[in-house]
């Protein structure tokens, strides 16, 4: 009988995290201060973020060791099952072996508590007692609400009002762990205040949300902002995914020919993929793709531009694929894949041709996750459909092409709490968006003024 899942033995659990900035052929462009239009240095985010985690930001170590404290919390679900769909296989009759790594099984159900709890612990090292962060649905609000949990810290989070309203159970899980969990607009700040006096009915969004936070958590010495995908450190803490991978795979006598994951800010893709990236850039021969929504199409269709991280432009400035930070996306159910912007290094290493784009409509997705739910049985997260969506297109090409092909997938969540999402293409009640062209050219236009960064496509 062939193995349909490995287990890695827990003592086996990488000890360290991979950090792609050791091998980028074009090291990544520093984030700009917006008044001066210079590199920021370290101290520019000293109030925003604790030292430690700032020197990760920065750091071009190849390897960084994963704290004992840290290994201990991961190993409650990590090393994490790598699965063998052989039924999606045999479904679609394909010849490409299909392999997805399980990040469902974490406590919140998604692979964002892999960077929530070592932020928990470089937070809480460092003397801070408080974490503010925003969430959308709820996905990276609950996960750091268990990272703080785990290290004793307490935690606030601004959740944009519309999905407080609608989705109240990962708001119920974050209250579960400890955490105070409040709807933005909120009365609680000032920026908060000064949008409910716009509008008393704000249905908020997530740029709103991050400055709340961004304003709570400045106003205490003890209390600091986190930040859930999008940034360095964050893509270097879930590497964790690939790098168990990589170990796995071996141990079955296989290596991927296509890595495949959703992007949002790009930071489950990132884990999955870039210690798979590296080897490409040694010479290995293994295609990378990245896989967006068609409402949202950041990499394929954005332009690489300096661009803030929040709608209300307190960030510093970023090199990445961007829509704009003042873009509205249409309300499609995979909330996780509707940021406007791009981590940097996944934006790097797009125009450094290392990895490939490719959008999927909303209902390609589900169409995906419903075939992948009837045969492997994992309902998956909406946003994972994509990547779904894109292994299905992958593997019925090598069946036309007769081809031999292994595919890697990572599984960034279960869908067990977005399930009216499931129910709504069910009924036939789903639309696809696709982002009209006029919409791109204003962001370009509007973009014209920031600074360019180079080799911008
Ligand atoms: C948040 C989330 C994403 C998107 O975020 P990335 O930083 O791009 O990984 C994807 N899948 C799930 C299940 C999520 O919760």
């Amino acid at each position: 009988m062939e193995e349909q899942k490995v287990f890695l033995p827990e003592k086996e659990i990488p000890r360290q995290w991979y950090n792609i900035q050791a091998d980028l052929p074009n090291p990544l462009q520093p984030p700009l201060n917006p008044a001066t239009g210079q590199p920021i240095g370290p101290e520019d985010l000293a109030k925003i973020f604790p030292m430690n985690l700032i020197e990760q930001e920065v750091s071009t170590e190849r390897w960084i060791n994963i704290p004992e404290e840290v290994l201990d919390k991961l190993l409650i679900y990590r090393p994490t099952p790598l699965h063998r769909a052989r039924r999606l296989e045999e479904y679609l009759g394909t010849p490409a072996r299909i392999y997805y790594k399980n990040e469902s099984v974490s406590p919140a159900g998604s692979h964002k508590p892999n960077t929530a709890i070592a932020q928990a612990y470089y937070n809480k090292t460092f003397g801070i007692k408080r974490l503010c962060t925003e969430t959308g649905a709820g996905q990276w609000g609950s996960a750091l609400s268990l990272g703080c949990a785990m290290f004793g810290l307490e935690c606030k989070v601004f959740m944009v009002r519309v999905s407080f309203n609608q989705k109240p159970y990962r708001r119920m899980m974050m209250n579960t762990w400890g955490a105070e969990c409040v709807p933005s607009p909120s009365n609680e700040t000032s920026f908060g205040r000064k949008m409910l006096e716009q509008d008393p009915e704000c249905s908020g969004s997530l740029g709103i949300a991050i400055s709340e936070a961004i304003e709570e958590a400045v106003t205490r010495d003890d209390a600091r902002y986190s930040l859930g995908s999008v940034l360095n450190h964050v893509m270097l803490h879930q590497t964790i995914i690939g790098l168990e991978a990589q170990r796995q795979m071996e141990a079955l006598g296989e290596y991927p020919d296509v890595v495949v994951g959703c992007v949002g800010g790009g930071s489950n893709f990132a884990g999955i993929s870039f210690p798979f990236v590296r080897d490409k850039i040694y010479g290995k021969d293994c295609q990378v793709l990245a896989v967006e929504p068609t409402a949202c199409p950041t990499l394929t269709r954005g332009p690489f531009s300096y661009d803030f991280g929040d709608t209300a432009a307190t960030t510093p400035l970023l090199p990445m694929f961007t829509l704009g930070h003042d873009f509205m996306p249409k309300p499609i159910h995979a909330g996780g894949l509707r940021y406007h912007g791009m981590s940097p290094l996944v934006s790097q290493l797009l125009t450094d041709n290392l990895i490939e784009a490719r959008a999927y409509g909303q209902l390609q997705s589900y169409e995906a996750g419903v075939i992948f739910s009837r045969t492997e049985g994992l309902i998956c997260a909406p946003e994972t459909n994509h990547a779904v969506a894109a292994v299905i297109e992958e593997a019925r090409k090598a069946k036309e092409e007769g081809q031999q092909k292994t595919i890697l997938f990572n599984l960034s969540g279960h869908g067990m709490l977005d399930l009216s999402g499931y129910d709504s293409y069910l009924n036939g009640e789903l639309v696809d968006y696709v982002l009209p062209e006029e919409e791109i050219q204003r962001t370009v236009e509007v973009l014209k003024s920031y600074p360019k960064p180079k080799a911008g496509r």
